[in-house]
């Protein structure tokens, strides 16, 4: 081994014929023979970084980039200062496979086949179920965290109870909590954001429930516990494409994903401002073309892209009211007709824009109701035996290294 970074691996010809997420290789390997060997780096995406700037370093040709269709160049610019992606130099040190993720679900894979190409691809995970309860000894946050070691199930708990208990004032000592959720792992660690179903906070003999229906959360009873609402950015919604971390694309035979909402709209209509904030960009953003970008402020940031123009002195900086126009649809960056992509981001990550913004009533009725009261009844079941039986949570041990390798020599595995 050269170094930390730089692991060796071995492709024996049964790992070449496996498919492609099957393999996924334990690089504990330190091998002798290079003739066969890639070396595997793993590295970090640097701010500024772009698809395009990255294949210039790696001596890819920018056709590659200007040969994507219009998802493909919108899901490039997602790619995340700071995400952690792969490399693998044959002997010669060019590249032949690297792995970018672009969000928890999707990752670009380019390859060498002859030319160098490239494709959206799953990302293997594991995930495993969990139910727990516990007693509260410091705060819910604390507690969750010193059980569970998970600081983003601890940060899910407390901001579904935000605005239904104050847990500085009514938590007391010795009262329990009881969660029902789902976690994602990868490589040894917890892996993108916990899927909670249900939990409970007991305090003074009262039992608070929260459900997740459709995307958000309930209380027991269907009202819709609200967090932070946005208001659509047009004043007329024909939603022509929605989110989707990622899907099979089956005329295409392709993975895609959408992360945001497309809006169908004539060029030239007003787009305005999902909620207050301040625009921290205004400009040409690759496949998304002319984009304004506004932070609303606890880790929420939305973003219009395709715009036709902006807002006359619209710049970075300036403070902009719920509803105010920034600037006007049309179709930048894309071939196919005007619409607006509009994006939401929570900490810099894509989340589905409906499940923020307001545009049905706040309290479930009719079958969607009927829905809910079944799910309700099995979760609430569960999680009343638990805090009646507390049970500690599942916790991850394994801290091991290891490497997703997809595929052999001739990148297709
Ligand atoms: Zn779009």
């Amino acid at each position: 081994m050269k170094d930390l970074s730089t692991i060796w691996i071995k492709l024996s010809p049964f790992e070449k014929e496996r498919k492609f997420l099957n393999l996924l290789l334990l690089c504990t390997v330190a091998l002798s023979s290079p003739t066969f060997a890639d070396t595997v780096q793993k590295l970090e995406w640097q701010k500024g970084e772009t698809l395009l700037t990255f294949f210039e370093k790696m001596g890819v040709p920018a056709s590659l980039y200007y040969n994507l269709d219009r998802e493909e160049k919108e899901l490039a610019d997602e790619i995340r200062a700071g995400a952690q992606y792969y490399l693998t130099l044959d002997s010669k040190g060019s590249l032949r496979h690297a792995l970018i993720p672009i969000n928890e679900e999707l990752q670009i894979h380019i390859y060498k086949e002859g030319d160098y190409k490239l494709k959206l691809e799953p990302i293997a995970y594991d995930k495993f179920e969990d139910a727990f309860a516990i007693s509260l000894d410091s705060s819910p946050y604390q507690d969750i965290i010193e059980a569970t070691h998970n600081p983003k199930l601890a940060g899910e708990f407390v901001s579904a109870f935000r605005n239904s208990i104050n847990f500085s004032r009514s938590i007391r000592k010795g009262d329990r909590l009881a969660i029902i959720y789902e976690q994602k792992v990868r490589m040894g660690e917890f892996f993108g954001d916990p899927k909670v179903k249900a939990m409970v906070i007991e305090t003074r003999g009262r039992r608070h429930y929260v459900f997740f229906f459709d995307g958000r959360y309930y209380d027991q009873h269907g009202k819709e516990l609200k967090q932070f609402f946005l208001k659509k950015p047009l004043s007329r919604i024909r939603i022509t494409s929605r989110f989707t971390l990622r899907r099979w694309h089956p005329v295409l035979h392709r993975y895609r994903a959408h992360l945001g909402v497309d809006f169908g709209a004539r060029y030239g209509t007003p787009v305005r401002a999902a909620g207050r904030g301040k625009v921290v960009f205004v400009g040409r953003k690759g496949g998304y073309g002319k984009v304004v970008m506004i932070y609303h402020g606890s880790g929420y940031k939305t973003l219009y892209a395709h715009l036709s123009r902006f807002k006359r002195g619209l710049r970075v900086g300036k403070r902009v009211r719920q509803g105010e126009v920034i600037g006007y649809v049309g179709s930048t960056g894309i071939s196919t007709g005007p619409h607006l992509h509009f994006g939401l981001y929570k900490n810099n990550k894509a989340i589905n824009p409906l499940r923020v913004v307001r545009i049905a009533n706040s309290q479930l009725q009719g079958k969607k109701l009927r829905e809910f009261k079944k799910l309700v009844k099995r979760y609430k079941a569960q999680i009343d035996k638990l805090l009646g039986e507390p049970k500690p949570p599942k916790r991850l041990e394994i801290v091991k290294e290891d490497i997703q390798y997809l595929g052999g020599d001739d990148g297709k595995g």
